[in-house]
Formats: C-alpha cells, sequence, structure tokens
C-alpha cells in the first residue's frame, strides 16, 4: 500500500448529475417512493459514492413499522428518509481533505457514523462514541439527529455521502453482490475477535442458521475453532451448516430439548468455552438464557443478536466462575477492512453464501418480499 500523498491539493469532483434518485420513505408505513432529489457534493474530508447496491435488513418493513414502539429512544432518520444500511460502490468524488481514497475504488460503505474526534473514535472504537449512528438505518439516542444532519443518506439512492473513514475497499475477487454482506459479515467477525484465541476451543452459536449465525460460524471455523456447536430450530438448514466442516460442526435443534444439557453431553459436562447469541428481534430470552448456561467455567458470552428485554441473570454464577458477558454493536472499519483482506486471501471463503437481488424500481417487493427460505445462507439486496 502507498503510502504518499495525492498530488492532488484539491478534491477531486466529478461532471455527474445535479440531482439522483432516491428511494425515500415519507412516513412509517407507507411504500419507499422513487424521486429526483439533490445529489450530494464531497467537501472536506467526506466522499461520494455512486451506489452499486444495497443489503437489505431482513424483514425490514415489519422493523420499521414497529421500530418506534420497540424502541422508542433509539431514533429513526428524519422523514423523508433514504435508508439502506450495507451500501456498495464506487467513489465518484472525493473532498479536498480526502487521503488515500480515489475515484474508482470499489468500496463498501461502513454505516457506522461518529463524531471522529472523542475518546472513543480517536482510540479506534467509534461504536463507543456518544454520536453513534447507523446511517440509513437508526440512531442510539437523540445525538444521532446531528448525525443524520450531516449524513442523510443510506444506500437506497443513486449517490451517497458518507466520511472516508467508512470506507471499506474492496477485492477484486469480491463482487458488489457479496460485498453488501459484509454488514452482517462485519458483525459477526467483531463478535468472534471478542472471544480472543480460538485455537482448541469451542463454540456455541446460537440461531446458528440466520443471517448472522451463518457468518458467525463460517468466520470462526475460518480463525481456527476446534468445535462448532450449532443450535438453531430448523433441522435441514443445520445440517446444510455442518457441511461446511463435518468434522468440526455439530448440531442440535433446540425444539428438541435445552441447549445447555446438550452442549454438556458433547463436552463431559463442562460446557463449551464461549457462546455467541445472535437471535432476531422477536426471538424468546429463554433461548438466550439456556445456550449462555452451556458456557463453561471460565467463558465468554457475546450478544450480538437484536433479542431485547430483561434477562434474569445470577450474577453469582457470573462472578464464581469468571465468566464474563459481553455486548458487541456492529464492527469498526478497521475490522472491515481485515474482513475484505481475508476474503482478498482466501482465509474466508464467502461461495456459501447465496445472495438474491431486486431492480432498485422494485424496492418495495424486496422490502417486503425478504423470507428466510434458505435462511442465513441467502441474503438480500437491491441493485441501483
Ligand atoms: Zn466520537
Amino acid at each position: 500500500m502507498s503510502t504518499t500523498l495525492p498530488e492532488r491539493s484539491l478534491g477531486q469532483q466529478s461532471a455527474s448529475p445535479l440531482t439522483m434518485r432516491a428511494a425515500r420513505l415519507h412516513q412509517v408505513g407507507e411504500p419507499m417512493v422513487i424521486e429526483e432529489v439533490e445529489r450530494p457534493r464531497a467537501t472536506g474530508t467526506d466522499v461520494v459514492v455512486a451506489v452499486k447496491g444495497c443489503g437489505m435488513v431482513p424483514n425490514l418493513a415489519n422493523v420499521l413499522a414497529n421500530w418506534e414502539t420497540w424502541y422508542p429512544h433509539e431514533p429513526l432518520p428524519p422523514r423523508p428518509a433514504i435508508f439502506g444500511l450495507d451500501p456498495v460502490g464506487i467513489v465518484e468524488e472525493v473532498g479536498d481533505q480526502v487521503v488515500g481514497i480515489s475515484p474508482g475504488d470499489r468500496v463498501y460503505v461502513n454505516p457506522s457514523r461518529s463524531c471522529g474526534a472523542c475518546h472513543a473514535c480517536t482510540s479506534g472504537a467509534p461504536q463507543k462514541c456518544d454520536y453513534w449512528t447507523f446511517a440509513g438505518y437508526f440512531g442510539f439516542n437523540q445525538r444521532s439527529l446531528e448525525m443524520y444532519a450531516r449524513y442523510p443518506h443510506g444506500g437506497f439512492c443513486e449517490y451517497m455521502l458518507a466520511p472516508q473513514a467508512a470506507m471499506v475497499r474492496l477485492p477484486d475477487n469480491l463482487e458488489f453482490r457479496d460485498a453488501t454482506r459484509l454488514g452482517y459479515l462485519g458483525t459477526g467477525y467483531s463478535a468472534v475477535r471478542k472471544l480472543g484465541p480460538l485455537a482448541g476451543k469451542t463454540l456455541i452459536v446460537n440461531g446458528a442458521t440466520g443471517t448472522l449465525g451463518v457468518g458467525v460460524t463460517m468466520l470462526a471455523l475460518a480463525l481456527g475453532i476446534s468445535r462448532v456447536f450449532a443450535v438453531a430450530r430448523g433441522v435441514p438448514l443445520l445440517e446444510r451448516l455442518r457441511e461446511l466442516a463435518p468434522h468440526r460442526v455439530e448440531i442440535f435443534s433446540n425444539t428438541d430439548g435445552g441447549t445447555a444439557e446438550w452442549v454438556r453431553s458433547r463436552t463431559e459436562g463442562i460446557g463449551a468455552d464461549f457462546m455467541i447469541d445472535t437471535l432476531g428481534a422477536v426471538a424468546s430470552l429463554d433461548s438466550f438464557k439456556d445456550a449462555m448456561l452451556g458456557v463453561a467455567r471460565g467463558g465468554r458470552i457475546v450478544n450480538i443478536g437484536g433479542t431485547a428485554g430483561e434477562l434474569a441473570l445470577d450474577v453469582k454464577w457470573l462472578m464464581d466462575e469468571s465468566r464474563e458477558l459481553i455486548g458487541s454493536a456492529w464492527f469498526s472499519t478497521a475490522e472491515g477492512l481485515e474482513l475484505a483482506d481475508m476474503i482478498r486471501y482466501g482465509v474466508v471463503d464467502m461461495s456459501p453464501l447465496r445472495p438474491k437481488s431486486w431492480p432498485f424500481e422494485q424496492i418495495n417487493e424486496a422490502i417486503n418480499g425478504v423470507t428466510s427460505g434458505d435462511g442465513g445462507f441467502t441474503s438480500y439486496l437491491v441493485e441501483i
């Protein structure tokens, strides 16, 4: 990688049109409307990306319809809003202070937005910033509204403005369609990293056949875990998961009994070293707790799922046996770069994943049409 500064001192602005097509949501519960809006220009350390595709959050219509009831403290972007969490595209234009990113670069745009200047941001942990926000999805407190004023674009539009710190350059062997999966994979990667060294260790993946669960299983295997205890409901998708590494993935349908008991039966009564929970927003906390209780003394539990609610937890159980429970939100751009590199060199094999796409004009069909026939093996995107 070159360390020399680019010769130009001014930003590179393109001659592309002044307006663009964007899918905007005017009111929750209504369909999105594709309309002409002003096209952003890049200034300072910001970049404009010509969007080629954007990953679709499964069940987005339902999530948006219920969000403000479920999580009233977490604001959606002000309407009319351009949603879209996982954009990929080609850098169109860079601001005059951008370094190392050039027009023509193929990128995944990390939707993570943060202030860039606080202790958390400058120490490489932007998810801990008070301003941390998902561009094109939702924020975590009222400060996110300041981020939306600066960065109003998700990926369901032709050109989006984003900070240079959000750019994950894509390897040539990663197609745009597959790259829209990087958000969920990056979230799984960040969780797996928080477990620590994986060699000789065992991991329970709760919700293993979902979008996050399949990614976590793939990444833990790629990074050297010895055994994965894959737990979900449906057996056919679990069997498909086992095919990733038949000697290292053991599968269990939790409709057949308790997860903790099953894991102990597979580990001479000891339990697993780690558990990652990946369940969705409407899952039962009982499942989380049951999987957690399968973790051995000294074990580590990381939550990246969307399940909400209060969990009755014996804190002495955590303390007496030196267990840790960690919440892990999304991933840093640095982790995205590491993931891109692992894909470039074949450490992570994307071939088990199957993207399914809709044209931009059918965005409302895509929002309502995302179902989980192939569970987490299928990813969904809109091509722009
Ligand atoms: Zn910050």
